[in-house]
């Protein structure tokens, strides 16, 4: 039974991150770590507290709110008792990787919380990271291998968090799951994408670890149907495998065609996050496209816009500045059009904004200019207002703002049609998903897709969910019957 009256009591409070003048002269994560004295600033007693503001509703929206059904109320509670053991079940009953979200997960949970009527939700995403890093300490995490084997072969075509929940899932209902994932290193986004001051690579390899005592094998550098010398080919993929999943993201950046675009200093946000994550490992000096000293201007005023502004300011850039094409969203939400308890669209500041740099609203890119030498200088850009739905430019605003360096962050456009998708010839839709039935099966017999490859552009949050949910399908379809949940179907969204 939970504590009806712990949001009387206590106050919403979270963890304090590190000073910006100390954190952003490393990449650790910006949060102290228990190893670093987290227990001295926000002790476990202060967690507890926290989770005793939940007062079990009855009607738990937050539960609505999260794509995997998380059992928050639950769990809540048992953390408040100190009951890590149980906890950590609860919270491993529908989350495989409660790290990932507890750590990245912009919480749509809280903003369905009942105590958000209030605008003080319980910190649900905190408590779910405590839960599964005290869960960590104390040895509660050990591998849970099948106990039986059907003989079925799976292949699972890449290791982001859709993969690695639908191998994880299946790998326990009795497959035999090798995961394949063209990078050098297992994580997908998670690994070369989401920076290290965001989740330290540490959380995602112990995670691995578990995977590969359960048996799931992992293959890296080794792109399915690609044209390189090591690639498995298509041929061999459907020889070889019962079932396939591919979990390939949805990789293609969105570009900005605006003229100039072929100056140098001009790239895609993904071409300059994977150099940083090295750069943060120590497994280069000299990353290729570095903002050290540079004029930074970031187009995308997203999550990856944030990353690349973290990683800009530790590299040491001399300016970060960046545009973002809507409005500066309102500090409370709109309880008319953006009502309790679907996601409030107001303004966040992240850790990397509090690190420094220059958010302007409103500002479209008219084109870039060069120097004589074909390098970036500046780009030409304008207010623009909403006009029945569009954006127009506001006439006399045309003014250039200083760059040297530009990081396109303006989204994802699908998933990559060369080579895999191409030769398996699934069918791609209208924006440029891998088209799938209610059975998140493709339009080739005995191939699933899950996560952002069909969703397009999501959050772990969903990639996780998508990957339980695939599984489940796929289980279904090699043995004719499975007891795999299934968090989400394939046309799922958001409540609103
Ligand atoms: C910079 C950035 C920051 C983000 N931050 C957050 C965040 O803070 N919180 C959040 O919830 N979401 C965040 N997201 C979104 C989130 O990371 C994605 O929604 C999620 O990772 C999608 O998971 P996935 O498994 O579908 O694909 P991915 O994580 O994209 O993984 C796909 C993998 O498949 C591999 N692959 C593709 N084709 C092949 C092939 N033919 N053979 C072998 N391997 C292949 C790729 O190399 C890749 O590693 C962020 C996204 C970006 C780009
Ligand atoms: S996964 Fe995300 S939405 Fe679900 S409980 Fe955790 S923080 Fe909330």
């Amino acid at each position: 039974m939970a504590d009806s009256t712990g949001f009387l009591k206590h106050e919403r409070a979270l963890p304090p991150r590190r000073p910006v003048d100390v954190r952003i002269l490393d990449w650790k994560d910006v949060y102290l770590t228990r190893q670093t004295g987290e227990d001295g600033v926000f002790p476990v007693g202060a967690i507890r507290q926290q989770a005793a503001r939940c007062m079990d509703c009855g009607i738990p929206f937050c539960h609505h709110g999260c794509p995997l059904g998380n059992l928050i109320p639950e769990w809540n509670d048992l953390a408040r008792r100190d009951d890590w053991t149980e906890a950590i079940e609860r919270l491993h009953a529908t989350n495989n990787f409660p790290e990932f979200t507890g750590k990245l997960c912009p919480a749509p949970c809280e903003g369905s919380c009942v105590l958000n009527l209030q605008e003080s939700p319980v910190t649900i995403k905190q408590i779910e990271w405590e839960i599964i890093d005290q869960a960590f300490q104390r040895d509660l995490v050990k591998p849970v291998p099948p106990q039986e084997h059907t003989g079925k072969k799976v292949a699972v075509i890449g290791s982001g968090p859709a993969g690695l929940a639908a191998a994880q899932q299946l790998t326990r209902a009795g497959h035999d799951v090798t995961v394949y994932e063209r990078a050098d290193r297992v994580g997908g986004l998670l690994r070369y994408g989401i920076p290290e001051f965001k989740m330290e690579k540490a959380v995602l390899d112990r995670r691995l670890d578990q995977m590969r005592a359960e048996g799931t094998r992992f293959v890296t550098g080794v792109e399915v149907g690609g044209s390189g010398a090591g690639d498995l080919s298509v041929e061999q993929l459907r020889a070889e495998y019962d079932a396939v999943v591919l979990a390939g993201g949805a990789t293609l950046g969105r570009d900005l065609t605006a003229p100039g675009r072929e100056l140098t200093g001009i790239h895609l946000a993904m071409e300059y996050l994977p150099f940083g994550n090295r750069q943060a490992l120590g497994e280069l000096d000299a990353p290729p496209i570095n903002a050290h000293g540079k004029h930074v201007v970031i187009i995308g005023g997203g999550d990856t816009g944030a990353d690349c502004l973290g990683t800009a300011h530790r590299q040491g850039a001399a300016s970060v500045t960046q545009l973002e094409i809507m409005p500066a969203p309102p500090d409370r939400r709109d309880q008319a059009s953006n009502p309790w308890p679907t996601y409030p669209m107001i303004m966040r500041v992240s850790s990397a904004h509090e690190e420094g740099g220059e958010r302007l609203y409103s500002i479209n890119t008219e084109r870039f200019l060069g120097d004589e030498d074909g390098n970036l200088r500046a780009l030409l850009v304008h207010d623009v207002e909403r006009v029945d739905g569009r954006f127009q430019k506001v006439e006399g605003t045309e003014r250039e703002l200083p760059a040297d360096l530009v990081f396109l962050a303006m989204g994802f456009t699908g998933a990559q049609r060369e080579g895999l998708v191409d030769t398996l010839g699934v069918e791609v839709d209208g924006r440029g998903n891998i088209a799938r039935d209610g059975e998140f099966m493709s339009t080739v017999p005995g191939v699933f897709v899950a996560g952002d490859m069909g969703r397009g552009q999501s959050l772990i949050v969903w990639a996780i969910a998508e990957g339980r949910a695939a599984a489940g399908a796929v289980d279904t379809w090699l043995t004719g019957a499975s007891m795999l949940p299934r968090p989400v179907t394939p046309t799922a969204v958001a409540l609103r």
